[in-house]
């Protein structure tokens, strides 16, 4: 039987799972940039994702830390918990780059003195305007003590994913998370892949992520792989 489709994004789709407590969560090749104003189908992303995926939910969980990852049913399609999702999209900054650089003058790759996170409003319509604190929680979105576990869960991610990341020869740059209510506790939800991380080699400073599709730099597929390879390796021994 086909699962029904609950929502198509940019580069997964959702559709219902078999009960009411999951749902399957489906990793395209699409890839987008610049709020889907850039589009482009890359054979394997999908594959790929979601492997990198799984392996970083499972070591997270291991850690403490829950996230909606069930189980892989098959190469692309993962099982995840059903979670309401919290609509605003957290981003973790170890080093300047991307918008932060663009937005206060910062030259990427400049070390940040202390780490930094942001809250942006989860909305294509928009643009994912940055938001703060007041703000969400003056529309509801969020309430204070949520955006206090928010915040907790997303720097102890932060420690784990960045040591992680250090034995395999990768600086975590910054992320972006998403989080969901499932069972009254607030969860991790979502992706994290080469997609939503910077990732530079340690030794090279070379791009292992969406910058390189984003930045018409080169061979995504390669370096995802490349990703893929190295956390295997550390994770395997
Ligand atoms: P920036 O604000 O510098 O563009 O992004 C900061 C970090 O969050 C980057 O690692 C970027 O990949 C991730 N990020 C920010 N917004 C999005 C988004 O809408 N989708 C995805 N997949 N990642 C995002």
């Amino acid at each position: 039987m086909e699962s029904e489709l609950l929502y198509k994004g940019k580069s997964k789709t959702i559709y219902a799972g078999d009960d009411n407590q999951t749902c399957i969560l489906e990793y395209r090749d699409s890839a987008t940039a610049g709020n889907g104003a850039k589009k482009a189908e890359i054979e394997g992303k999908g594959v790929l994702n979601a492997e990198i995926s799984s392996i970083l939910y499972q070591y997270l969980e291991k850690n403490g830390i829950e996230t909606h990852f069930v189980k892989m049913l098959d190469a692309t399609r993962m099982l995840v918990k059903k979670v309401d999702i919290i609509n605003v999209e957290v981003i973790v900054r170890n080093i300047a780059a991307g918008g932060f650089s663009k937005k206060y003058g910062v030259p990427e790759g400049t070390p940040l003195k202390n780490t930094v996170m942001e809250f942006c409003l989860k909305s294509d319509e928009y643009g994912d305007p940055m938001m703060n604190e007041s703000q969400i929680t003056a529309i509801g979105i969020a309430a204070k003590q949520d955006l206090e576990i928010l915040k907790n869960m997303a720097l102890r991610i932060n420690t784990l994913l960045s040591s992680l990341f250090d034995k395999c020869g990768i600086v975590l740059v910054d992320f972006k998370l998403e989080f969901g209510r499932h069972d009254g506790r607030i969860i991790l939800a979502d992706e994290i892949s080469p997609d939503s991380c910077r990732f530079w080699d340690k030794s090279t400073g070379s791009k292992l992520d969406k910058d390189l599709f984003r930045r018409d730099l080169g061979d995504l597929a390669g370096a995802y792989r490349e990703v893929l390879r190295r956390l295997k390796n550390v994770l395997q021994n």
